[in-house]
């Protein structure tokens, strides 16, 4: 079954250089050229602002899911297909995560990778069997998959789970490779000592 939604995790601001919004700009074009909703945070800045802009600018639908306490700091988005405001950031995380096949992390700050560790965390659990990406904009996530590969080498993560996060630098590669993506269920516990 292809996707039909994606989650985009990315920057409330838009970077320095401006091909960070030049691939917030092609992920959201692209996605709507797939017909797939683009689910996201909800605001309005930053490279949130530019990739929900760019779904609808090309005729896709957006779902946005902002906390209230952020709908004035990060300025919810007016245009948006549907723009549900919740509880706080837990609520905002389950929800887009409930809506969403798939999951992308654009260049991003801290909560771009809070957001990203936290489903790929879900993913290693079990929780659930979703696809997720990182879009690679000139080296971005260079030094964090390097630094992801130390934690395999040195035993604490496994190599199917660090396998399950895809990387591409072009947005239909990207969604090519997660549509692709098949789930292996490798248990995080399996090299537990009996007690
Ligand atoms: P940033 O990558 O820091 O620019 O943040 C991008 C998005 O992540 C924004 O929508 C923030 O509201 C959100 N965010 C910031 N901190 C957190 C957090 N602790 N948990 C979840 N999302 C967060």
């Amino acid at each position: 079954m292809s996707l039909r939604s994606v989650c985009v995790f990315c920057g409330a601001s838009t970077g320095r250089d401006p091909v960070y919004r030049e691939a917030a700009e092609r992920l959201g074009e692209e996605i709507a050229r797939r017909g797939m909703t683009l689910v996201y945070g909800g605001g309005a800045v930053g490279l949130m602002g530019i990739v929900a802009d760019a779904t609808l600018r090309a005729g896709g639908e957006v779902i946005g899911i902002i906390p209230q306490s952020l709908r004035d700091a990060e300025i919810g988005h007016p245009g948006l297909t549907r723009l549900e405001v919740v509880d706080g950031m837990h609520a905002r995380k389950a929800r887009m995560a409930e809506l969403s096949d798939a999951f992308i992390a654009l260049p991003g700050g801290l909560g771009t990778l809070e957001e990203l560790f936290e489903v790929w965390t879900w993913g290693q659990l079990g929780y659930h069997a979703k696809p997720l990406g990182l879009f690679e904009v000139m080296g971005f996530y260079g030094k964090l998959g390097a630094f992801l590969d130390h934690l395999m080498n040195e035993g604490f993560v496994r190599p199917p789970h660090r396998e399950m996060l895809q990387l591409s630098d072009s947005a239909s590669g990207l969604l090519d490779l997660l549509d692709a993506w098949r789930p292996t269920v490798v248990p995080k516990w399996e090299d537990r000592e009996p007690r």
